[in-house]
């Protein structure tokens, strides 16, 4: 399998070195050179199988032969151990639940299948992997559970201060090892804005093997094709052929992977983008204009991206053309009032408690089924986290018939470690060179 850059469709890359070096150096992103189209008995047949099996047979003709069968079987039975869910909520309405993994959030499958590719191209002897991450609350978590204890790397998390919740903060403040975390004082952007000057940075570069495990690293956005093969294969048990998946975004790396699904022949009727106040994506799809923005605050924080990194690879997908793009995806975007009541609603008519990134991708559900005739679609909108990662915005009447997973409960009794640092990149720098 080889990558080329979407600033330059002439480069050739070996997949192995698109996983370590994450970004081309001409700043663009990896995408895969051919991009295979599976066989149509499988999609007609995909009811048949399991999640595991789905994951092998679609990375397997992804790689198309980069990773050894029997080493890629080995990673997928390690990284994709637990469910994805779809769950009715009403009529045609359902929910396609993406938190039962380590860090309770959709986060995890890219994080442990990358984690584990890295591993593997990873032979004895070579040079330390440094793994630099900006989070928004939720990659940082995933990331850090799918490296934690993997020989030869080593993982810095950056996270805006203040703005994690309580869950999230433990989550990448608490697991020691291979595994340190900093605040940063700063917005999200603030952050990835470091890991990327540090990405090109060259004295830093000729002193550490850097890599990034945002969603921008390819080996990110493969397995997250995985759970929308499988959630049509559960649709298709329920006799549905029509489908369309409402997509809660921010960087727009979930998203990004179900149109690869869907250009590898996984049958979408529509792909709905869901934002909160950021909403970047859903203005250009209405006005043709790209317009970059600093990020706002919202109650769905891993979503407060002004402008979203894995953007370019989907205006790849379609050659830049936005009139085809928009045949196959539709933007909404809403407010933090908008949501709340969106928890509400759902819960007293349903009984289902929605994260704050899920509310958001529930409302752009039920108003593109409500514009569209939608007689035999099954309407799917992706759960992004388990709500008790968010336990500030719910009422209390909610938030105590939240049930709390037990790796969660334990987190409170862990220590805690963070090192506090300003938004400037000179004290950034200064702390990666003076650790080692
Ligand atoms: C990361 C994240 C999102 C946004 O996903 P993108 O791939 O960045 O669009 C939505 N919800 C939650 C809970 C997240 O952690």
């Amino acid at each position: 399998m080889n990558l080329y850059s979407t600033n330059n469709k002439y480069l050739r890359v070996p997949f192995k070195e698109g996983v370590f070096s994450s970004l081309p150096q001409d700043k663009g992103l990896y995408m895969p050179e051919n991009i295979p189209v599976l066989d149509p008995e499988f999609i007609r047949d995909l009811h048949l199988y399991s999640l595991p099996e789905i994951a092998f047979q679609v990375s397997r003709a992804m790689l198309n032969g980069a990773i050894p069968d029997a080493d890629l079987q080995q990673i997928i039975n390690e990284a994709i151990n637990f469910e994805a869910p779809v769950v009715k909520i009403s009529e045609q309405i359902h929910v396609l639940e993406l938190f039962h993994g380590p860090s309770l959030a959709f986060k995890d499958f890219g994080a442990r299948f990358m984690s584990r590719v890295m591993a593997y191209f990873l032979n004895e002897g070579e040079k330390e992997l440094n793994i630099l991450v900006a989070t928004s609350g939720d990659t940082g978590g995933a990331v850090a559970l799918g490296f934690l204890g993997v020989a030869n790397t080593r993982v810095t998390i950056l996270y805006p201060k203040g703005k994690v919740s309580a869950i999230q903060e433990l989550q990448l403040t608490t697991n020691g090892q291979n595994i340190r975390a900093l605040e940063i004082d700063g917005t999200f952007d603030d952050c990835q804005a470091l890991v990327k000057r540090a990405f090109n940075d060259s004295e830093l570069k000729d002193r550490f093997r850097l890599t990034s495990a945002n969603s921008i690293n390819i080996s990110r956005l493969i397995p997250q094709t995985f759970y929308y093969f499988n959630a049509y294969a559960q649709l298709q048990r329920q006799g549905y052929t029509k489908v369309v998946f409402s997509v809660p975004s921010g960087n727009f790396g979930n998203i990004g992977a179900g149109m690869l699904a869907w250009k590898m022949g996984l049958p979408v009727q529509q792909f709905l983008a869901a934002t909160n106040a950021n909403d970047t994506v859903p203005s250009f799809l209405q006005t043709g204009v790209y317009q970059s923005k600093p990020s706002v605050q919202t109650w769905s924080n891993a979503m407060d991206v002004g402008d979203p990194s894995n953007w370019v690879r989907i205006m790849d997908l379609f050659d830049n053309n936005r009139e085809e793009l928009k045949k196959i995806l539709t933007g909404y975007s809403y407010t933090d009032e908008q949501t709340l009541d969106a928890i509400r609603q759902v819960h007293a008519d349903h009984g289902y408690i929605m994260c704050p990134h899920t509310a958001i991708g529930w409302m752009a559900l039920k108003q593109w089924m409500n514009d569209h005739t939608t007689e035999d679609t099954a309407g799917v909108f992706l759960a992004t986290a388990h709500p008790c990662k968010f336990p500030d915005i719910f009422s209390d009447e909610i938030a105590r018939e939240i049930e709390i997973p037990a790796q969660v409960k334990d987190l409170e009794y862990k220590i805690r470690v963070v090192v506090s640092l300003g938004n400037d990149f000179e004290s950034f720098k200064k702390y990666l060179l003076g650790r080692q």
